[in-house]
Formats: structure tokens, sequence, C-alpha cells
């Protein structure tokens, strides 16, 4: 039976976002992994106040030869099996797969990988946040008409130079644990 219920959902970049990015290369292999500081504590906070989290990355480096869709499954079940020990379920991840310069319609900042989660999950993007690291998250967010959150992490230091006034996110933090506060703060105002 299709639900016709608008869910609460929160959708999050991967890379300088929930885990470090190595700046210039990739997460290749899951020893590389390593969860950003307060990630695992915010998002079960965002889990016990009802929000499904949704996490989309692009993960270029398949398309472009750096390594093996395998080894990015293993990534993702590792990344989940860890989630999971700490009460976290994660209801969505949307990888996009293709080199940087395949021009697909997922690789941010274009939106096909927004629009595949909303073949899945029923959301009002305009009062749905999405969490990113760079310019292009920004853009993504903006074009697909979600409510933009810019962290300083991973790319965010540099990447915070690049917004111009247009691409404006609605606010920008230090890092995850402080987007969650935020949105968590404003669920209660609303
Ligand atoms: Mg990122
Ligand atoms: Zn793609």
């Amino acid at each position: 039976m299709q639900s016709t219920k608008v869910e609460k959902v929160i959708f999050i970049d991967r890379d300088g976002v929930i885990n470090e990015d190595p700046i210039g290369d990739y997460v290749k292999r899951w020893q590389d992994f390593r969860f950003i500081p307060g990630v695992v504590e915010a998002l079960q906070n965002l889990s016990r106040a009802g929000f499904q989290i949704v996490i989309i990355s692009n993960q270029a480096g398949i398309g472009d030869g750096e390594y093996t869709e395998e080894a990015l499954n293993e990534i993702t079940s590792q990344m989940l099996s860890e989630f999971k020990k700490n009460g976290i379920s994660i209801r969505g991840i949307y990888y996009c797969l293709h080199g940087k310069t395949a021009n697909c319609e997922c690789r941010k900042p274009k939106t096909g990988l927004f629009r595949q989660a909303a073949c899945d999950i029923r959301f009002e993007a305009s009062e749905t946040y999405f969490i990113g690291d760079k310019l292009s998250d920004v853009q993504a967010g903006r074009n697909f008409g979600f409510r933009n959150l810019f962290v300083l992490t991973g790319h965010g230091s540099t990447d915070q130079m690049k917004l111009s006034k247009e691409d404006a996110p609605e606010k920008i933090l230090p890092s995850l644990k402080e987007a969650v506060d935020y949105i968590l703060e404003s669920n209660d105002r609303e």
C-alpha cells in the first residue's frame, strides 16, 4: 500500500560531512574511512527526533577507475554496520558512480540522485534540509529546491570562499553536529 504521508527526511553528503575527505584523493577502502568527530551522536539525535537519514554522494573515483564498485560496497556495508551498532538506521544511500567528465544526470550539482530518492521516499523539498561541504552541494540542493546547510569540515573551509550570493546556504555551521542541532532547534520551533 502506497503511503501518502510526507516523511521527515534529512539529506546528507558523505565525504567531508560524515567522514573525513582525503582532499585531492578518494576514500578507496574501509581502512581509510574516518568518521568526523560528533557524527555518530548527531545522527543518533536525528534518528531519535524521527528523521529519516539519506546519504547522497558523488563517487567519481569509480567511473574514473580509481577504485572499484566492490570496494565502495565494502565501505558502505562497514559504515552501515557501525551506524547500526549505534542505533542509527539509514533510509537510503544514493551514489553517482560516473566519472567527472561523463556528463551524467546524477553527479552533483545536478539533481539526479535527489530525483532517484524522490521515487522511493515522499518528502517536501522546500521543507527538507541538505547538508554538504562543497559549492556543488549547495548548487545541487538549490537546483532541487532544498533548504541548504553548509558545513566547514571537508572542503567547506575552502569552498566557503566560492559561495556567491545566489548560492548562499541558509546557514554555515562548523560541522554536522552543529548542523543537526540547528535542524532540531528549528524543528522544535516550527
Ligand atoms: Mg563532500
Ligand atoms: Zn552520475
